[in-house]
């Protein structure tokens, strides 16, 4: 997710493009950023970790150049530090690079034999030292990037500078995007329209296996053939923002539809060569007899999903509190115990007050943020990062998944550790983390069914959630989704609860939304669905292909919603995909203001 731009032209100092190209590619996330320039017929190179404004305050104000590449980087090979972040350079080739390669490693293992030495711990270097290593063998840049690009697995998109060629930029391409913006006496390279917008709307779109030579009044693609092509120029209409948008109408269904991608870059952080390595590679859990999960709002709602996993597969007492109450209450745990903190922001200030609290009493702590250097990513012991990239809609969606795929994979790590899961079990579960975002990604294409389900509740002033278990657990975070965006008033229920009062406001035409995923209780749930649908609700259920076959012919529901199989403990990252776009679809039914609801903050940093 991160952001590349190149400048070259006659008419502006390129480290004012740069800088404001990666400000406007800030939104899709990053740790740290850096430029390469060239002044005096040399390569300047300034990286800073963090936000741009550090990066800033390294560059010298005098310089002017006409030509330059920069990045934002969102690591994934090697921490978020200096020495890590782009541009990288080795022999007579200087990069930025958008993407992972896969084999990095046994390239690293064979540069190093032909004598190329490393200082980072990135993918990024490696590819740097192959196109230089090609360069030298061929004499020729174009055969030495393709020659490159066909040793490399995995995705990428480059920006490069040849020493001995400080006029031009090239570009070449395989699965991250990379347009070609075309301007008046300048020319650009980006990953995302947002960056060049300034100064034109003019761009060309580089396809797989592309290469791009610009340089301040010419633009050369050409095929892997090395044939010219005469590609379109394409006009952007849009603002900025919707640019941002990746051409969805909400920040929200745009981010909704980040969540394959996102549910990937989140395991395959701990993967060098297979999912095996997601055992070896998270942090050692093994002291911990107890895990207290400290949160709010819908990471609060994560952190029950992840109670019902860990009690079940770890078979390790887990207590989720809210922050807020955590913090002025009595905590039992002692130096067994690990206190998990689970923030998008990593600013959450009532998850920050409880993560103080805990750390003062020696207790061990680890967060699971998105934001890279944030409060509690910094002060908690130990941290793992979710890997979702900014999230601009207010009500989190992806944030939230991939906060339920971090909590399923320390149940199973624990499992392992422990033995109360054998390895073969772990290895099998693991495994099946390839297919879901393909089927989160089936699951989104069914809007259809979703917009009508928001048909039939989009009037109504209230409405129940109801489940068993996990189930209860997707109830609630339904629910918030529903109350945050469309503001009409939910209740998650435990189904078996609603008898002990609540099934009195159960009257004619009462909408019940009712989530039976759970094969070991499917049939206690199916029975209170059964005495609410007797007093008149109308129901929509939401079940797995495998129980809709079981209630085919029922008659205790309206309309289902059906979820493709996987195993329990990554079924309810699929099941919560349509809790999120019915509560989406309703909003827009209401005409609400769907990324930025009333009174909501999207980092609460007050208490
Ligand atoms: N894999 C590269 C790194 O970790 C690039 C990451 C990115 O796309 O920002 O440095």
């Amino acid at each position: 997710m991160c952001g590349i731009i190149g400048y070259v032209g006659k008419n502006k100092n390129a480290l004012h493009v740069l800088i404001a190209g990666l400000k406007a590619l800030e939104y899709r996330g990053y740790d740290s950023a850096g430029i390469a320039f060239v002044n005096d017929n040399n390569i300047e190179i300034i990286k800073s970790e963090g936000k741009i404004k550090n990066l800033e305050s390294k560059i010298d104000k005098n310089y002017n150049s006409n030509i330059g590449i920069g990045h934002t980087r969102w690591a994934t090979h090697g921490c978020p530090e200096t020495i890590n972040s782009h541009p990288h350079r080795v022999g007579n080739v200087t990069i930025v690079h958008n993407g992972i390669i896969e084999n990095y490693e046994q390239l690293k293992n064979e540069l190093e034999k032909e004598g190329y030495k490393f200082i980072s711990e990135t993918d990024t270097e490696v590819a740097c030292a192959l196109i230089d290593f090609f360069y030298k063998e061929t004499k020729n840049k174009l055969s030495a990037l393709k020659k490159a690009s066909s040793k490399m697995k995995g995705s990428f998109a480059f920006g490069i500078i040849f020493d001995d060629d400080l006029d031009n930029i090239y570009a070449m391409r395989k699965d991250s995007p990379l347009i070609i913006a075309v301007g008046d006496k300048e020319n650009f390279i980006a990953s995302d329209v947002p960056a060049i917008l300034e100064y034109t709307n003019k761009y060309i779109l580089l396809d797989k296996n592309e290469y791009a030579v610009i340089n301040d009044n010419e633009i050369k693609i050409y095929d892997d053939n090395f044939n010219i092509l005469n590609k379109e120029i394409l006009t952007y209409g849009g603002t900025k923002e919707v640019a941002m948008k990746n051409g969805y109408e909400h920040f929200m269904l745009k981010e909704i539809n980040d969540e394959p991608k996102v549910i990937l870059d989140t395991y395959m952080q701990f993967v060098q060569s297979n999912l095996k390595d997601i055992l070896s590679n998270m942090p050692d859990l093994s002291k911990y007899d107890k895990f207290d999960i400290v949160a709010c709002g819908s990471a609060y709602h994560a952190g029950l999903v992840g109670k019902n996993l860990i009690e079940e597969y770890a078979n390790v007492p887990v207590n989720v509190e809210l922050a807020s109450e955590y913090r002025y209450k009595k905590n039992f745990n002692n130096n067994k115990t690990l206190t998990i903190l689970i923030s998008q922001s990593g600013e959450t200030a009532d998850t920050l007050a409880a993560l103080r609290k805990a750390k003062e009493k020696n207790i061990d702590t680890l967060g699971i943020i998105n934001v890279v250097g944030s409060s509690i990513a910094r002060e908690a012991d130990k941290v793992i990062y979710i890997k979702a990239g900014a999230e601009i809609s207010v009500a989190t969606t992806k944030a939230y998944q991939a906060q339920v795929l971090i909590l399923a994979l320390i149940a199973i790590n624990k499992g392992v550790v422990d033995c109360s899961i054998s390895l073969e079990d772990a290895i099998n579960y693991l495994n099946e983390l390839e297919e879901i975002p393909k089927k989160i990604e089936n699951l989104i294409s069914n809007i259809e069914e979703y917009k009508m389900v928001a048909q039939t509740i989009y009037k109504k002033e209230h409405l129940f959630f109801l489940g068993r278990g996990i189930d209860y657990a997707l109830s609630m975070e339904g629910s918030l989704k529903l109350k945050e965006i469309s503001y009409i008033h939910s209740e998650a229920y435990a189904a078996g609860e609603l008898k002990h009062g609540t099934i009195s406001l159960i009257e004619e035409g009462t909408s019940v939304i009712a989530i039976v995923t759970d094969e070991k209780i499917d049939e206690k749930t199916v029975s209170n669905i059964k005495e609410v649908k007797a007093r008149g609700a109308d129901v929509t259920l939401i079940t797995t292909e495998k129980l809709y076959k079981k209630y085919e012919n029922s008659n205790f529901y309206d309309r289902k919603i059906i979820i493709p199989m996987s195993n329990v403990l990554f079924q309810e990252l699929l099941t919560i995909v349509p809790l999120q776009l019915i509560a989406y679809e309703t909003a827009k039914l209401r005409g609400e203001s769907i990324d930025q609801p009333r009174n909501l903050a999207k980092s609460v940093t007050v208490e």
